[in-house]
């Protein structure tokens, strides 16, 4: 599967390091000094190699411009107490990489290949990291399609890259979202699980409608019934009823977070009650109704926890308590935040130094 593994490396001479001090960043817009690439031909990985950043060429005819074979992942390194750089659970992503990658036709990345090339850049690039409390690499790993071939059917050469960006503490206001009524993100058998392109591409028209009414974003709900919670834009929604998280389980149209599984890990080791399952809207509008729902939030990389404060319904915007400092969701945010940054001990093995 992998022809060798030893990594060329062309360093850049001229470091652009200066840029990520030069503005208040915006997420995803400035790009450290390297990129990691890897192609897949003839059914071996080749030429594992790291570059200064910088644009790749395409066939006009490239398969994954027409139809969508491309798949990416997005996780974080960050600052451990020391000085040094982990990442977290980066084999989870790599998992979830070579997921995707099955759903949609595509080659495997290999551990070693995903794990290599991943640690060489975050190493050569690790002084981009912000020298600010809060503040991360972004790592985006992604996979596409490169053959210059009309036919509709999958790819016989890839493109496996990573490139990486600065991002300051995030931080969102808490956030007013609504539950979605008539598009879906993914419906069960689809691609849901997976981080192909295209699933997000498809979801930003519902989203930008949303937004044209004042909210930041959806809670998805299932493509039959328009009933039951999925997700909350690009996160995996949590909901504290009477004490206990709930959180629909996971399916083939809800993405597995790495947060969500981290969160709940957490929580059941803290001794909270945590149930996966169907949650209605009709059961989320109830509980906020008898005063039982005691916090909404969404978790995923990007934001690790965000709180939810407006959640609109049938034409009815509902507020949800602020969660003060000691709510449920700040204590799971406060000891995944330690374990992340090696402040506090890591009894999962989560932490990977680069
Ligand atoms: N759902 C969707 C649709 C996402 O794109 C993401 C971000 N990867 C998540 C949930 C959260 O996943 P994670 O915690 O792994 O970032």
């Amino acid at each position: 599967m992998l022809d060798t593994l030893a990594i060329r490396t062309q360093r850049t001479n001229a470091s652009r390091i200066a840029e990520r001090d030069a503005t208040p960043l915006e997420f995803g817009k400035v790009f450290s000094d390297h990129m990691f690439l890897a192609e897949y031909r003839g059914g071996e990985w080749h030429n594992a190699q790291i570059l200064p950043y910088g644009d790749l060429p395409v066939s006009p005819a490239n398969s994954a411009l027409h139809y969508g074979q491309a798949i990416f992942e997005g996780m974080k390194a960050y600052p451990t107490e020391g000085g040094g750089v982990a990442l977290f659970r980066p084999l989870d992503n790599w998992a979830r990489l070579n997921a995707s990658a099955e759903r949609m036709c595509m080659p495997a990345v290999p551990e070693e290949l995903f794990m290599q090339g991943l640690k060489e850049l975050v190493r050569l690039d690790a002084n981009w990291l912000p020298q600010v409390s809060g503040g991360a690499l972004y790592i985006r790993p992604f996979m596409f399609a490169t053959d210059g071939m009309l036919g509709v059917r999958p790819s016989e050469t890839y493109l496996f890259a990573i490139i990486t960006c600065p991002v300051d503490v995030y931080y969102s206001k808490p956030l007013r979202v609504r539950f979605e009524q008539k598009y879906v993100r993914s419906a069960e058998g689809g691609a849901g699980f997976a981080k192909n392109a295209g699933n997000y591409g498809a979801a930003m028209y519902p989203t930008k409608l949303a937004q044209q009414e004042g909210y930041n974003q959806l809670i998805w709900t299932d493509a039959s019934e328009h009933q039951y919670v999925e997700e909350s834009g690009t996160m995996n929604i949590m909901f504290i009823i009477d004490g206990k998280i709930i959180t629909p389980s996971l399916s083939t149209s809800i993405l597995d977070g790495i947060t969500r599984r981290s969160v709940l890990q957490l929580a059941r080791d803290m001794g909270v009650a945590v149930e996966e399952r169907r949650v209605s809207s009709r059961e989320v509008i109830g509980a906020l109704q008898a005063g039982t729902l005691q916090e909404a939030f969404g978790v995923g990389t990007a934001a690790t926890i965000a709180p939810i404060a407006v959640i609109g319904h049938e034409g009815h915007d509902y507020e949800i308590p602020t969660a003060g400092p000691d709510a449920l969701s700040k204590r799971i945010g406060a000891a995944l935040g330690a374990i992340r940054n090696g402040q506090a001990p890591d009894p999962y093995g989560w932490v990977v130094p680069v």
